[in-house]
């Protein structure tokens, strides 16, 4: 699944290759399924992108919103898998739920790997779509400073019970993150993923603020992770420190041996030394 660094990319790279491009025909794709979120009909689908013109792009959290001029937003989000541009002449991929060509002949297609929403707003409306309306700062938003961050770790500790991964990976409590990039930054501040959020001290709190950052920073520096495509079908170089090909590997800071659990959803990798 796309995180926040492999949206950041694939929206600066629509901004550098589609933005300014016309629609020729725009079609949600050959391959629906109930787990493909859309809120248009084919037809209508058609008929509304027809004509329209990519706007810049912006990116919040995981989701992509993308103007299409005038008066509509296309918002691809929630989904893994592929978003790719195709240059004139290249193979159209067997499997696709969106394909927008252009006036150039080249086209993009969008093809989800598990769920994930293609749906097109009159623009502003989108704003007002669930998970949108009431989306708290992401990690890339001028609005995520520690002050916010030590707030809203005060905030939530007041609610219930919570541990390090549930507030970096539950309810969207801070957008754009999951598993994947979670596991790195509770590496890098040797926590435990089960760890309460109520025992930190200040100076974790902080050490967890500044990891949450420079890992966003780092993945998207990198181009998105090793295991995630960009927009020219390219991966990532980002080496994630904590996943599946870790339990072969000695902990990078201790040389003991990755153990595997199974928390909040998912499989979780970390040093039972390190972070404890
Ligand atoms: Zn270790």
């Amino acid at each position: 699944m796309f995180e926040l660094p492999e949206y950041t990319n694939i929206a600066k790279q629509i901004n550098e290759t589609l933005k300014g491009k016309t629609i020729q025909s725009g079609s949600l794709g050959n391959s629906p399924h109930k787990f493909v979120w859309y809120n248009r009909g084919q037809n209508e689908f058609a008929s509304l992108t027809q004509g329209k013109t990519i706007g810049k792009v912006k990116v919040k959290g995981r989701w992509l919103f993308i103007p299409l001029e005038p008066g509509y937003t296309l918002l691809i989000g929630e989904c893994g898998g592929k978003i790719l541009f195709h240059s004139v002449g290249s193979q159209l991929p067997k499997k696709y739920h969106l394909y927008l060509t252009f006036t150039d002949k080249t086209f993009l297609t969008a093809t989800t790997q598990m769920w994930g929403a293609m749906e097109l707003y009159e623009q502003g409306d989108e704003l007002q779509r669930e998970y949108i309306k009431d989306m708290r700062p992401t990690p890339s938003d001028p609005e995520f400073t520690f002050a916010y961050f030590n707030d809203l770790v005060d905030e939530l500790v007041e609610q219930k019970k919570r541990s390090a991964k549930n507030l970096l990976t539950q309810e969207q409590l801070i957008p754009g993150l999951g598993n994947a990039i979670a596991q790195d930054i509770l590496f890098k501040v040797d926590l435990h993923p089960r760890h309460p959020i109520a025992e930190l001290d200040s100076d974790q709190r902080a050490g967890l603020y500044d990891a949450i950052i420079a890992t966003v920073n780092e993945i998207t520096d990198q181009g998105g992770r090793y295991d995630e495509f960009d927009l020219y079908g390219q991966k990532g170089s980002y080496v994630r420190i904590m996943d599946k090909n870790a339990l072969k590997r000695p902990c990078p800071n201790c040389g003991g041996e990755i153990q595997k659990i199974q928390y909040l959803g998912g499989a979780c990798y970390l040093c039972p030394n390190c972070q404890q």
